[in-house]
């Protein structure tokens, strides 16, 4: 059997070593990845005579992702990562993922690929395997070394990436795969990437915008919220905001925004985002002056308006804050926010850090963390009104991470807000609270259980009983203030000023590297 490769080049298979027994492995898959597997095989007969498909190791929205194994011609045995797309991605939106893959990948912390299949609407992308564990799984167990180095290698990758023109849009840890122990890294899944204005990938010149892949209904990516019992028993808010998200649902015409925002004169949500450009063009184009300009309701004429279209794909707790006001021009900087959202992560001990069901409570989580006025002063220079019902102070980012990781005791400015679910009359306020997530002072591992609301990160798994030895031998008793200096400007709330990550590189925190 004779493989042509897409790209010898980007083939990069050193250091894809699998540990485990495969007999063993074998006897673990279960019968409903048996089915899987055997489905796939169906699907496309040619897989079957290439791969002995092994396991499923990754779902995403778009895709499963399996293991193969292959005998290569020099007799060796070499494992690959299957990746068989939804069937009803569009094929254009396939086509530009390759590309990105085949073109941009393989060098530079970037994956590429080596073979792509395909049978009627059955696609599969072959690639190096990468032996990774999950960052949820090994957050408490990190040492600061290893996160500086995680972040270097992102931003090298994204880098590489932004080079090409190639927009990313969906950076998170699942998506930047990490092997502790040969310490390799690999940015993978180019299935939301957009090009900038002068991209180098062709495929990516074509508006894809409007090609999204329908997402598989029920999968979601893992989080640790979903399987607490907190998370199962104190979800007020989180249910209000769903219910009014179906409201909106069930409206074809309205901005969401506006409508939930109608919803919240008589109950939450505290924010609203409007383009700056809004009360001119209401005006002329109406003949009417909408009267709810930078006001905490809506009018009729805003009721009517069109839904702004602008690209939100993405995972909410990782969109950047012109991503979440739908602010048209997006660019590279987008990806450097979300690596910037997966740095506070690490550095604080908590994942996911934002989790919201919608863009206008992501956008308060961001608030609480970065303040308000910051946020409405950035939204204002790209373009966008924010109104907040109330001010949120900015928050020093040491003390935050520190906090959160245990190493001090919870000053009062990180706990400003009362506790959650005590006072519902207050809705507004309520809310807010609710959507924070960082506002719990988060105790020492294994100390006082703090009453976590559904929208906070989980305590990270750490089973050390005496954690400040274990902590400082893991270095976070001495975070150089570059660490913060660099999180603060990842995190910038305007995208024109952001770091890039060819400057990130420059970065004192990197100096030695
Ligand atoms: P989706 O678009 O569905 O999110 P991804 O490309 O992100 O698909 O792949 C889903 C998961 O599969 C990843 O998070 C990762 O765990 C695993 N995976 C993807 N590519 C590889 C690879 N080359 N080697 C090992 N695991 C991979
Ligand atoms: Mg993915
Ligand atoms: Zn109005």
């Amino acid at each position: 059997m004779e493989l042509s490769p897409l790209c010898t080049d980007s083939i990069s298979t050193e250091g894809c070593v699998i540990k485990q027994d495969r007999g063993q492995r074998k006897s673990k898959v279960s019968r409903d990845v048996e089915t899987e597997i055997e489905n796939l095989n169906k699907a496309i007969p040619q897989l079957a005579k290439v791969f002995r498909i092994i396991d499923k190791i990754g779902e995403g929205t778009f895709s499963s992702v399996f293991l193969g194994e292959a005998q290569m011609h020099d007799g060796r045995r070499e494992m690959f990562a299957l990746k068989h797309l939804i069937p009803t991605s569009h094929p254009t939106r396939i086509a530009a993922e390759l590309q990105c893959l085949t073109v941009a990948g393989g060098e530079e912390s970037v994956m590429g690929a080596t073979y792509c299949f395909r049978k009627e609407d059955h696609v599969v992308i072959v690639m190096p395997y990468m032996e990774h564990q999950a960052i949820v799984d090994i957050i408490g167990s990190l040492t600061f070394e290893e996160v500086r180095l995680y972040i270097y290698h992102l931003m090298k990758a994204l880098k590489h990436v932004h080079q090409f023109g190639i927009i990313h849009r969906d950076i998170k840890p699942n998506n930047f795969l990490f092997n502790r122990k040969s310490k390799m890294y690999a940015l993978v899944d180019f299935g939301l990437a957009q090009g900038t204005a002068d991209t180098q990938i062709e495929l990516l010149k074509v508006d894809l915008s409007g090609l999204r892949k329908q997402p598989r209904p029920v999968f979601g990516e893992r989080n640790l919220n979903s399987c607490t019992p907190a998370a199962a028993t104190t979800k007020p808010a989180a249910i209000k905001a769903e219910t009014l998200i179906q409201l909106v649902k069930s409206s074809k015409t309205e901005d969401p925004a506006n409508r939930k925002y109608t919803a919240a004169g008589r109950g939450p949500l505290p924010v609203r985002t409007q383009s700056s450009t809004q009360k001119p063009q209401r005006a002329v184009q109406q003949g009417h002056t909408c009267n709810c300009y930078q006001t905490d309701r809506v009018c009729n004429i805003c009721m009517s308006r069109k839904q702004q279209v602008a690209p939100r794909a993405g995972t909410p707790g990782f969109r950047a804050p012109e991503v979440l006001t739908k602010c048209p021009n997006q660019g590279t900087a987008i990806d450097v926010w979300s690596a910037g959202v997966i740095l506070l992560s690490l550095l604080s001990g908590r994942y996911p850090f934002f989790k919201a069901s919608d863009d206008l409570i992501a956008l308060t989580q961001i608030m609480t963390i970065r303040g308000s006025r910051e946020t409405i002063q950035a939204a204002k220079a790209f373009g966008k009104s924010v109104a907040c019902s109330r001010d949120l102070p900015r928050q020093d980012l040491r003390t935050l991470c520190e906090t959160l990781r245990g190493r001090r005791p919870s000053p009062d400015e990180v706990t400003p807000l009362p506790e959650a679910n005590k006072d519902s009359s207050t809705a507004c306020h309520h809310n807010i609270q609710d959507a924070t997530p960082t506002h719990r002072p988060s105790v020492q591992h294994g100390a006082g259980e703090s009453p976590l609301s559904s929208t906070l990160p989980e305590e990270p798994r750490d089973s050390e009983t005496d954690c400040k030895v274990e902590v400082d031998e893991r270095g976070w008793d001495r975070v150089p203030d570059e660490a913060y200096h660099l999180l603060d400007r990842l995190l910038d709330l305007n995208p024109a000023t952001r770091i890039t990550a060819a400057q990130a590189l420059q970065h004192p925190l990197f100096k030695d590297l």
